[in-house]
């Protein structure tokens, strides 16, 4: 077989389609616990990982993103099986493979923030964090990966460990930060951050999950401007909003917090995403995705704005075709049509 088109050749091409929220998605469907949100699917069922790989990948996602999110010791320690650590990360590699290999898709390994790592306290905690970033990498490499990414990254300096390590093993790096605040915990802009990770050699630079495409969108824009090198955007489908930024603020009047588990009300359409989509486009963005959250559904019609036609696309709506609000209403259904007319909103 010929050898793949690599990331960095695609990038210079065309956007690139990546498709995340994994840990979101394979809890709703009842394969691993919110809370921890530890992927111990990967070892428990790993038929339902490759599913959703080969979901992804049907609606056009050219990356399969192995399923090692919140897959490092630290994390596994929580849910009392580190000594699984080793064997998940291996075998969350082989799932993404596994799907990759029905296509000409990428394989990408998965590192992101530790909730170990603290600026007051470099030393020390840059050590684990090392220690952390390098056995993963380290056995995403050893399976056979063809970039790393390292995401939801809220500091500056977490960042840097990070791409310290993708790149001692000669593999393009994807550093995106989480923008869940207005700056990075040390205080320094995400624009900023991303120059400057983009200068010590992150080939791709941008943000993912934390915010909806409505905050996103502006930072996008300025990162675009700041850096000259690849731009990525994998954000959340929720309806964020300058006074409610991030997922994690959003609330609904009288309700508690949506985050992580009560989002829905606030869920994007495939409309908005395939928006989000196009708008990143024009903007300059070379590599656009989804994050927690995302589903196939969005995927396909995100793909389908950029104007490709997925393996899924043989299944895309034609609302033409349906009863009742589709072309040919019968006779004996027209009476109905009533009662599908615009009603108020009823709040
Ligand atoms: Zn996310």
């Amino acid at each position: 077989m010929a050898e793949k088109t690599g990331l960095l050749e695609r990038l210079q091409r065309d956007v690139v389609m990546g498709a995340e929220g994994y840990v979101f998605e394979l809890e709703r469907r009842g394969y691993l616990k919110a809370g921890p949100f530890v992927p111990e699917v990967v070892l428990d069922f790993p038929d339902a990982v490759l599913e959703l790989h080969r979901e992804f990948l049907r609606a056009g996602a050219e990356v399969m993103v192995a399923l090692t999110y919140y897959g490092d010791r630290e994390k596994l320690k929580t849910v009392g099986r580190e000594g699984d650590l080793e064997m998940l990360n291996r075998q969350a590699v082989r799932l993404a493979r596994q799907a990759a290999a029905a296509s000409d898709a990428l394989v990408a390994g998965n590192i992101c923030n530790t909730w170990v790592y603290d600026h007051h306290n470099h030393a020390e905690t840059a050590a684990k964090v090392r220690q952390i970033y390098d056995e993963q990498v380290r056995w995403a490499v050893d399976e056979g990966v063809d970039f790393i990414i390292a995401e939801t990254l809220d500091y500056l300096g977490e960042a840097q460990l990070a791409l310290e390590v993708i790149k001692k093993y000669n593999l393009p790096a994807m550093v995106t930060f989480g923008s869940t605040q207005e700056t990075l915990r040390e205080g320094v802009s995400h624009v900023e951050a991303c120059k400057i990770i983009a200068q010590a050699g992150a080939d791709v630079v941008g943000l993912n999950c934390s915010r909806g495409p409505e905050t996103m969108l502006p930072l996008l824009k300025d990162i675009r401007q700041a850096v000259s090198g690849f731009v990525a955007a994998q954000p959340v489908p929720y309806r964020t909003t300058p006074t409610q930024p991030s997922f994690q603020a959003l609330k609904e009047k009288g309700h508690e917090r949506a985050f992580p588990i009560a989002l829905e009300p606030f869920l994007h359409t495939r409309f908005e995403m395939a928006d989000f989509a196009r708008q990143a486009r024009e903007l300059g963005v070379n590599y656009i995705g989804i994050c927690c959250g995302g589903a196939p559904h969005h995927v396909r019609a995100m793909a389908e704005a950029l104007g490709r036609f997925t393996p899924a696309s043989r299944y895309s709506p034609d609302l033409s075709q349906h009863p009742m609000i589709g072309a040919a209403v019968k006779e004996k259904d027209k009476a109905y049509l009533d009662f599908w007319k615009d009603k108020p909103s009823g709040k």
